[in-house]
């Protein structure tokens, strides 16, 4: 069926037009209607098969009929993470360029007084993540009395216990009159029966199953130990195949890790997760769209509705600790029915999480062992002193600038490390513990502070 006869407004039908799109996906065929028809919608369909427009086009058409003297914000879109409401803006931008629509974005990182002013401008569509726009609003920025529309995009992940008291209270200053739209990839029934708190009697579009991964993406499973999983990734890095790999760790210091593993092995890797600046995270995104670097390696903050064009690989270097991770991970790449491949390391201590997985997706993922990978090597144990040097950045005159030379760094076992100064108490730390506590902070005493050193127990400051 054409877009044509799905009834939206000339203009946005120029616009998609213009964007390359010869017909709707089936999501768009089957949502399109009942969000023109004014229904609340809940939305299921596998990752990359156009989500975004189908609901976007509607709205579009349904703004594009009304008088554009309207004040304040009609139609607010809700997203989990910043790169994809910068994602959907760019999309709203394209089918609603032809409309006098005025579009902004709200999410952390980034200055906010822009954010404010549009705000309070009464932009006709915001797109947002809940934290700052939460910020802003209860510090009474923007004017919602007119709000038509809110969508909640990745509606799964926006009801889950992380976000789920932030949309409530979104929700709360918004009008009662209004659609709400939800869209995702995975949609537990628990989650939707929290729906109702927030839409009334939404049809609900279903394209497959709801915890479908896309079927263009080949799915295989790397059984192996967890100390060879950096050796395997570069054993299969090797493969220039692999030529634009999206690497999924579970920790942001297990992201860094390896990326510095890959960098030191020359392989051009950026990484995105949430200690990086605002700043550093689109940079990491655009370096890998552009192909400048060929790995991004990554936390879950990637695995939601991020649409890189042409992704080869999905790597799971840890393995997902949910099955709906899994599900959107791996969505990442067989976008817009192209092909890719999902490359999944499993561990021995991950093997209930597979099972889980397995029942999850309704199928067991293909085993695949490494030709030519050595399984039974033992990777030499670094010890805090026998790290390798990081590598360090010389001018071309210093000495160590030579190519594939290190400069040598000055490595001494932690024991060895002097006393901060006066202020060090007790018995001194046994050799090899680290200076950081389990939760990463430094166990030293601070020396930046400025406060006086605490006095002994039962000594008491005299007032002057
Ligand atoms: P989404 O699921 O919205 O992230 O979209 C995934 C990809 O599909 C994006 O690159 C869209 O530009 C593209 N896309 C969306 N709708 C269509 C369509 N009807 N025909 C071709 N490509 C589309």
């Amino acid at each position: 069926m054409p877009f044509r006869t799905l009834g939206l407004e000339p203009r946005v039908l120029r616009a998609v037009q213009e964007a390359g799109y010869s017909e709707p996906t089936p999501i768009q065929n089957a949502a399109i209607p009942h969000a023109l028809a004014g229904h609340d919608l809940i939305g299921i369909a596998q990752t990359g098969t156009g989500k975004t427009a189908a609901f976007a086009l509607p709205i579009l058409t349904r703004l594009a009929a009304q008088p554009s003297d309207r004040r304040g914000t009609r139609v607010l879109i809700i997203a989990p993470t910043r790169e994809l409401v910068v994602q959907i803006e760019e999309n709203v931008r394209a089918y609603g360029r032809h409309l006098p629509l005025r579009v902004a974005t709200v999410y952390g990182g980034v200055s906010e007084n822009p954010q404010k002013l549009a705000l309070n401008e009464g932009a006709d569509i915001i797109i947002a993540t809940p934290g700052r726009f939460l910020d802003l609003t209860q510090r009474r920025y923007g004017n919602f009395s007119n709000l038509q529309f809110l969508v909640l995009d990745e509606a799964d992940r926006m009801l889950d216990l992380g976000f789920l008291p932030s949309i409530r209270d979104i929700v709360r200053a918004l009008p009662r009159e209004r659609q709400t739209l939800m869209f995702s990839a995975t949609f537990s029934k628990e989650i939707e029966n929290l729906t109702h708190q927030f839409q009334r009697s939404p049809k609900l579009v279903q394209i497959g199953r709801r915890a479908a991964p896309a079927t263009t993406v080949t799915q295989l499973l790397y059984e192996v130990r967890n100390e060879l999983k950096m050796s395997l990734l570069l054993h299969l890095l090797g493969n220039q195949e692999l030529n634009m790999v999206l690497v999924f760790s579970r920790t942001k210091h297990g992201a860094d890790r390896v990326a510095r593993h890959l960098e030191q092995q020359g392989i051009r890797t950026a990484t995105l997760h949430s200690n990086r600046s605002q700043n550093q995270r689109l940079r990491a995104l655009k370096d890998f769209k552009s192909g400048s670097v060929r790995v991004l390696v990554a936390t879950d903050i990637a695995a939601r509705g991020i649409d890189v064009d042409g992704i080869s690989h999905v790597v799971n270097y840890d393995f997902p600790k949910h099955p709906e991770d899994y599900v959107h991970r791996i969505g990442r790449t067989g976008r817009a029915l192209a092909i890719g491949e999902a490359l999944s390391f499993a561990a021995p201590e991950d093997h209930s999480a597979l099972r889980a997985l397995e029942r999850f997706i309704g199928r067991g993922l293909v085993r695949r062992r490494a030709e030519g990978f050595n399984y039974h090597t033992i990777p030499a144990q670094r010890t805090y002193h026998q790290q390798a040097p990081r590598p360090l950045r010389l001018g071309a005159s210093h000495p160590y600038a030579q190519e594939g030379q290190r400069a040598p760094a000055p490595c001494r076992p932690v024991h060895d490390l002097k006393a901060p100064g006066p202020l060090r108490r007790g018995p001194s730390r046994p050799p090899g513990m680290s200076s950081r506590g389990p939760n990463g902070h430094s166990r030293e005493p601070s020396r930046h502070s400025g406060k006086p050193a605490r006095p002994a127990r039962g000594f008491r400051w005299r007032r002057r």
